[in-house]
């Protein structure tokens, strides 16, 4: 059947279907936060993540306290590792069609923390994103160079490697972080990373994305190709200039503007 026909016949079947057992909320019911409208808080918590997942809600600062179960069922359950190894997977197969010059300037980014190394050992002690999140306290743990891979994500930086992808790590965490930074990956089995890039002095109070962004135009003069962005936080790949292709990992328990 021709694309055509095949958009008018499922119009037609949204229009006799979609009243009664499609759209099963009507739009006359909802109020903006009112969570009347959703049935119960699971499907509430559901849509505030996704809301969270795509930057709709924009800024905010803890997770709703009537989510707190939700975001503890999802991240220590088995929805957290499908959604990565879904990212992972969507990334694979895109890196699997980009032409590898050979030249070393092929790369791909990853974000660190919820990114390649899991933190959830972390917040499961901090309340999943209960709390305000707390730098100090987060920095001393993250010092320990304690924090395990996220399985998919390592696969997929194995897999990156494998294609002959420069792998260039940029993070948020500061350069008095390094040596900690770089054994908890080795620990963790990441190993042949091109640059490690911390923020420097002149890092420290900029705004992640404007770090960042100013990180992957340095990288672009240098003569870089950014085929790919990995990240947990919008401020990972958001700004200009942009990967080719940018593939954001779940969190829904901090935001970092
Ligand atoms: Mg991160």
């Amino acid at each position: 059947m021709d694309p055509f026909r095949s958009l008018l016949l499922l119009s037609s079947l949204f229009s006799v279907a979609a009243p009664h057992s499609i759209l099963q909320i009507s739009p006359g019911s909802r109020r903006h936060g009112d969570r009347s409208a959703w049935k119960g808080d699971e499907l509430y918590c559901e849509s505030w993540r996704f809301s969270v997942e795509t930057n709709d809600a924009g800024v905010w600062k803890q997770v709703p306290e009537i989510c707190v179960g939700f975001v503890r069922e999802y991240m220590t359950g088995e929805r957290y590792a499908s959604d990565c190894a879904m990212v992972s997977n969507n990334s694979m197969s895109f890196a699997g069609g980009v032409e590898i010059a050979g030249d070393g300037k092929d790369a791909w980014i990853f974000d660190i923390d919820e990114t390649l190394l899991s933190n959830l050992p972390y917040y499961a002690a901090h309340g999943f994103g209960s709390e305000v999140f707390d730098e100090n306290a987060y920095n001393e743990w993250a010092n320990l160079a304690d924090a395990p891979a996220i399985p998919a994500s390592l696969i997929l930086y194995n897999g990156l490697k494998g294609l002959g992808f420069k792998l260039i790590l940029l993070t948020g965490r500061t350069e008095v972080q390094r040596n900690a930074t770089a054994k908890n990956l080795l620990l963790a089995g990441y190993s042949n990373w091109e640059r490690l890039i911390l923020r420097g002095i002149d890092d420290v109070g900029k705004p992640a994305l404007v770090y960042k962004s100013h990180k992957r135009a340095e990288l672009e003069g240098e003569g870089y190709r950014i085929h790919g962005n990995s990240g947990d936080q919008w401020s990972d790949l958001l700004g200009m200039p942009v990967a080719t292709r940018s593939f954001k990992l779940p969190n829904p328990m901090y935001y970092i503007e």
